[in-house]
């Protein structure tokens, strides 16, 4: 799962709630930190590009000195990344392989949306608060300059952008308690039955009553698009929403129904493990498609991988 937040929205009470339960921490703060600790080749490759200044006396990174060469322009701060990027991949993989088979993965991913990365996990859990409680917050209780506060802010993605991605919403506008519950429910509800189904190449079961149409079934569809290309990459062709969740307006079965289209049905075959362990196992195969539905009990998803009509 991939965790993400505006900063001071509430992440880190989130995050404890999980690894208080089991979850298997990848922590990007963390890993950031570690690639560029002192005598790395990160810090090495640093002060090859920015000047040996930005290394203290101690030998540890000088954060101020690099940040005055390193957001001085577009091309700079390219440069930084270029360097910490694949650093950080590197070492975010590793761990991940590392983490035993049923694990429950958190990633706490502060730009999991700037970096377009939610189509990467089974879910996105985004913790939210409005932007004048997480500068009240940040300001009075973790001692941030108020200035500072607002332009990290304002620099990062909107509410708008990041419910988009948002499979679990926690709204973190009440106590400390209050959210640890929400992600205490998330958990028992989502996240165990979506790992053991996944384990056990279990589809969740689907509603078959009718609803009036909801908005978040658009939502939803795009999301699912969004993750389906994720795992299929080049073997699809196309992959859209369809079926009577994408009529707007229409009343429906709440059940999103996703078309991926491959080269034939030997594709469709050679993709199924890919789905089912992206949280999409097979249920059903016929002539014309074969059939995933999502194994997570509160997203109610069918995925038909079709060859194309030649
Ligand atoms: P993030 O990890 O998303 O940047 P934190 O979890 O560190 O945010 O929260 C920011 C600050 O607000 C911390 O000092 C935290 O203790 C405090 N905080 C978090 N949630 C609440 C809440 N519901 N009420 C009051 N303070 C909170």
């Amino acid at each position: 799962m991939g965790l993400t937040g505006g900063i001071g929205a509430g992440k880190s009470t989130v995050a404890k709630t999980f690894i208080e339960r089991g979850a298997y921490h990848v922590d990007a703060d963390r890993i950031a930190r570690e690639v560029v600790e002192p005598g790395t080749p990160g810090l090495a490759q640093l002060a090859e590009a920015f000047g040996p200044e930005i290394i203290g006396v101690d030998g540890a990174l000088d954060r101020p000195a690099l940040a005055a060469r390193a957001f001085v322009d577009d091309e700079s701060r390219k440069l930084l990344n270029s360097i910490t990027h694949p650093l950080i991949g590197a070492r975010t993989k590793e761990l991940t392989d590392a983490a035993p088979a049923d694990a429950i993965i958190l990633h706490d991913v502060p730009l999991l949306v700037e970096g377009h990365m939610a189509p990467f996990y089974h879910l996105v859990a985004v913790v939210h608060a409005d932007a004048d409680v997480r500068l009240d917050r940040l300001v009075n209780l973790r001692g941030m300059d108020a200035d500072d506060a607002r332009s990290r802010i304002a620099a990062q993605a909107t509410d708008e952008q990041r419910r988009a991605v948002a499979d679990l919403w926690f709204d973190n506008s009440g106590t400390p308690d209050q959210l640890a519950a929400q992600a205490v429910a998330a958990w028992e509800e989502r996240l165990i039955p979506l790992r053991d189904n996944v384990a056990a190449g279990t589809a969740a079961p689907l509603p078959t009553d009718v609803r009036d149409y909801d908005p978040e079934w658009a939502l939803v569809g795009q999301r699912v698009v969004g993750r389906i290309w994720a795992l299929l990459g080049a073997n699809a062709s196309a992959v859209t929403h369809v079926g009577p969740t994408a009529v707007v307006g229409q009343a429906a079965e709440p059940v999103v129904d996703i078309e991926a289209t491959v080269a034939d049905l030997a594709v469709a075959d050679s993709v199924s493990d890919a789905l089912a362990g992206g949280g999409f196992p097979r249920v059903a195969s016929s002539d014309v498609e074969r059939l995933h539905v999502s194994a997570d009990p509160g997203r109610a998803v069918r995925v038909h991988v079709r060859p194309s009509a030649h």
